[in-house]
């Protein structure tokens, strides 16, 4: 049993700190919301008055957080003051490249191993323990928070140093959301010249067109396995979280002078989409805007 201070119980964090108290751990979580902090003591988690308060005594610290400021607030103001050194830091939260490598240097600086693993998965992964991880951080840190992952996830992947977690989920990301609007866009030519959406399918999913947004993920009501296009788009992977990596990407590509003219696509197209009446839709939901607007 490890003792361990969750910090942020939203979506997605609610459930992974859940799965680490049913793994046996002692798990010390934190919130700003009352309604999350709730929920995580009904599932077993310990709650704490403050991150600081979380800290404390904890073996290790795992935040699930919106974004890059309240991943760099929270271990300035409660993480970094609070927590004994040598505590093991791991942030699962989606952030840019640039403020994981900064917060992992001055973790560093002050004692502590980090490591960023930021996850593929939904919120049903969440739940059920099924994410997908991908970890930056050193070889030492990397073996100190494989098992804590573990405990909620079916694969913990080494991404190489500090900031390469991020860098391999936001990379995995610019590639799903321009396959996403290929795959779409395709399906909506298929139809105007007359080919039925499944026999397209067939053909397709079985030749060189095939990708994961056609087999796994079809856009298409009633064609490949169920998806949320067979939900009118509801659930799944929502649009504006699409929106938020591909808009990281684009950061990390103009920080890093790479040219990434389909990815810039499918940001515009991702952020017209979420602007008109896709900001509660899957991201696979774009196909109908598409097919009303062809992205102009
Ligand atoms: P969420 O908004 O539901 O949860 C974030 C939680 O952090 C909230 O409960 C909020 O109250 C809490 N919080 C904010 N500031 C805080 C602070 N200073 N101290 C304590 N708690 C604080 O978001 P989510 O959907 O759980 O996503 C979390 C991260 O996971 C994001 O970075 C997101 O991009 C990433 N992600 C989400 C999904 C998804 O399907 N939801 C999938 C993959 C990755």
């Amino acid at each position: 049993m490890t003792t361990i201070a969750f910090i942020g119980l939203g979506n997605m964090g609610g459930g992974m700190a859940a799965n680490l108290a049913k793994a046996g751990h002692d798990v010390a979580a934190f919130d700003i919301s009352e309604e999350a902090l709730g929920a995580a003591k009904a599932k077993g988690c310990r709650t704490a008055a403050s991150g600081a308060e979380a800290v404390k005594g904890a073996e290790a610290v795992v935040t699930m957080l919106p974004a890059g400021k309240h991943v760099r607030a929270v271990y300035t103001d409660d993480v970094f003051d609070h927590a004994e050194p040598g505590t093991l830091l791991l942030d699962c939260s989606t952030i840019d490249v640039d403020t994981a490598r900064s917060v992992a240097d001055q973790a560093a600086a002050k004692g502590f191993a980090m490591v960023d693993a930021p996850v593929s998965g939904g919120i049903l992964a969440a739940e059920g323990g099924t994410l997908t991880f991908m970890v930056g951080g050193t070889d030492e840190a990397f073996e100190r928070a494989r098992p804590i992952l573990e405990a909620m996830g079916k694969a913990v992947i080494h991404a190489g140093d500090a900031g390469n977690g991020q860098a391999a989920k936001i990379c995995n990301n610019m590639l799903l959301g321009a396959t996403m609007i290929a795959t779409c866009e395709t399906f909506n030519l298929a139809e105007a010249l007359g080919l039925d959406p499944q026999v397209f399918y067939d053909i397709s999913s079985q030749a060189s067109g095939q990708s994961w947004s056609m087999t796994s993920y079809c856009p298409v009501p009633g064609v490949g396995p169920e998806t949320p296009a067979d939900k009118d788009y509801a659930g799944g992977f929502q649009a504006p979280l699409m929106l938020k990596d591909l808009k990281l990407a684009m950061e990390a590509a103009e920080a890093s002078d790479t040219r990434t003219p389909m990815g810039a696509k499918a940001r515009a197209l991702y952020e017209h989409f979420v602007g008109e009446g896709g900001e509660r839709k899957d991201f696979s939901g774009i196909i109908q805007f598409l097919a009303r607007h062809g992205g102009e």
